[in-house]
């Protein structure tokens, strides 16, 4: 396939085709009280369109066609190897729609149209095939009773599962909570964040085409307090998968304890600390990553190492190095394949990145960066920053700024650092760059984190959990570990 140019890019979003509607037992409705709210391209200020604002009669409406589609049977009940081709099937129908759902991405919340095809849109076709084709290789138990004693213990689906996601990557999250939730035989009602509603609706829309039948998935775009407090609250949902803020996820556990006590797993915030100690072989490969590690999608990655803890020996050259990588990672058009960082999600989110960093002038050294530009005269953008000298207790250090915000502390010895890396609310993700594997070793251990990845950043693949501890939440995506949030245990002991 021929790489497309700008012109390309902007002659098929002139084209495009959003869907504005609701996604309830199969077919495009409107919200039953009419209400409808703007989503809005963030590089222009331009509404893209009006969307149907989903509010309680509308999550009733869909968690009632996901309750009747998993009693039904025709997809809970269906044989694996039939979940599976049907997911394979949607797997490749979203590669055949490579084009339409990256821009949909690029157009929704600012990311660069390049990087929704590199890595968005491949990164969710991937892992509806690696459910589909992990389904019918997962095997039940037979307890070690003894003779006289049969007893099976079952996976089995939960019934609706309820997805509240967020705006970062809205595809890939929608994914990963649906891919495992529909391979395990759920029926799923998804709520998409207010800021990307379209490639969600798509993907219900492929997925029907791919041959899910009606009311397994479900979308209802709308407002958080609104469609998603009533997900959260609704009796009748067994299981809320969640990724978003920490404050939201608390306020899930909150829905679920006031309501039917079903069962949430939250993904929520991060602060994940990148280590580089003094014997790191490669210092550039280093900065690389760390650029990569903070300026990927604007900042805008929950698992994001927004922390920097160097070693005061390579501290200084380190730095240099971040500066000049982000002089080469200036915002741009994101449909222009040129570019090399893209608009923030919305004006909103703009002005509090924003006010982190005007804090951030008076406490730390900025290095680069630290202002908020606009492309061709419009668009919320923000330039890649980097602040040196942070103190471990500034806010820089310790808050979720969720943009291309840098925080660089320097460190003396390995205890300091881990004390450091480990003094936070959040333990989502950490990194570690070292020559010695006795260090790698001794500190990955030592770290708490869902996971730590050594001598590179942010390291995933749908075969390893996904997840945090402390206020990053908990439950993992990804992985057949994935699987355990969507299904419950089922004894069956037979007497003979
Ligand atoms: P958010 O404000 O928590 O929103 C996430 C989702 O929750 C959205 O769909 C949102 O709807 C909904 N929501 C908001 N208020 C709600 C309420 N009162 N009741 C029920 N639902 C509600 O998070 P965000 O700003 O979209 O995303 C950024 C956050 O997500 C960051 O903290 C980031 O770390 C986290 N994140 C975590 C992971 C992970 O895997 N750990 C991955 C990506 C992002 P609206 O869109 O209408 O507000
Ligand atoms: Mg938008």
């Amino acid at each position: 396939m021929t790489a497309l140019t700008h012109q390309d890019w902007i002659g098929k979003a002139a084209a495009i085709r959003f869907r504005d509607q609701a996604f309830i037992d199969g077919k495009f409705v409107p919200a039953r009280s009419g209400r409808r709210f703007a989503s809005i391209n963030p590089a222009t200020g331009e509404t893209l369109a009006e969307v149907a604002s989903c509010g309680e009669e509308d999550i009733d409406l869909a968690v009632a066609a996901a309750r009747r589609s998993f009693e039904a049977g025709a997809w809970s009940r269906a044989a694996p190897a039939h979940r599976k081709a049907v997911l394979l099937r949607l797997a490749e129908l979203l590669r055949e729609n490579l084009h339409e759902l990256a821009l949909l991405e690029s157009l929704d919340m600012g990311k660069l149209v390049n990087d929704a095809v590199a890595v968005d849109v491949p990164g969710s076709a991937g892992i509806f095939q690696w459910y589909a084709e992990a389904i019918d290789k997962v095997y039940d138990e037979v307890a070690p009773t003894g003779e006289g004693d049969l007893v099976i213990i079952r996976r089995e689906a939960l019934g609706v599962v309820g997805a509240v996601v967020p705006w970062n990557f809205p595809l890939d999250m929608a994914t990963w909570k649906c891919a495992p939730a529909l391979a395990a035989g759920n029926s799923v009602v998804l709520k998409p964040a207010e800021q990307s509603p379209f490639s969600a609706l798509r993907l219900a829309e492929l997925a029907m085409e791919a041959g899910l039948p009606a009311g397994v998935l479900n979308v209802v775009p709308g407002l958080g307090e609104t469609a998603g407090q009533a997900l959260g609250r609704h009796r009748d949902v067994d299981c809320l998968a969640f990724t978003g803020s920490t404050a939201v996820g608390k306020m899930f556990l909150q829905y679920s304890g006031q309501s039917n006590m079903k069962q949430v797993w939250l993904e929520t915030g991060g602060k994940s600390p990148n280590l580089v100690f003094a014997d790191c072989a490669d210092l550039d490969a280093a900065a690389d990553m760390a650029a990569f590690g903070i300026f990927f999608n604007q900042g805008e990655v929950c698992s994001a190492n927004s922390r920097l803890l160097a070693h005061r020996d390579v501290k200084d050259a380190l730095v240099e190095k971040l500066v000049a990588r982000a002089a080469l990672t200036q915002p741009g058009d994101p449909l222009d394949p040129a570019s090399k960082m893209g608009a923030m999600v919305d004006a909103h989110h703009t002005s509090r990145v924003m006010r982190f960093i005007e804090a951030g002038k008076k406490s730390a050294r900025l290095v680069t960066g630290g202002e908020q530009v606009t492309v061709n005269g419009r668009g919320s953008f923000v330039q890649p920053t980097i602040f040196d000298n942070v103190s471990p207790e500034d806010t820089l250090a310790r808050d979720e700024i969720f943009g291309p915000v840098l925080s660089v502390i320097t460190f003396d010895d390995e205890d300091e650092a881990i004390r450091m890396a480990n003094d936070s609310i959040y333990g989502l993700a950490a990194s570690v760059w070292t020559d010695s594997l006795s260090r790698a070793h001794r500190v990955a251990g030592r770290l708490r984190a869902g996971t730590v990845s050594v001598n590179t950043v942010d390291a995933l693949s749908p075969m390893t959990p996904f997840g945090g501890i402390k206020q990053s939440g908990f439950g993992r995506d990804l992985s057949l570990h994935a699987f355990d949030k969507y299904t419950a245990l089922k004894t069956t002991w037979i007497k003979y």
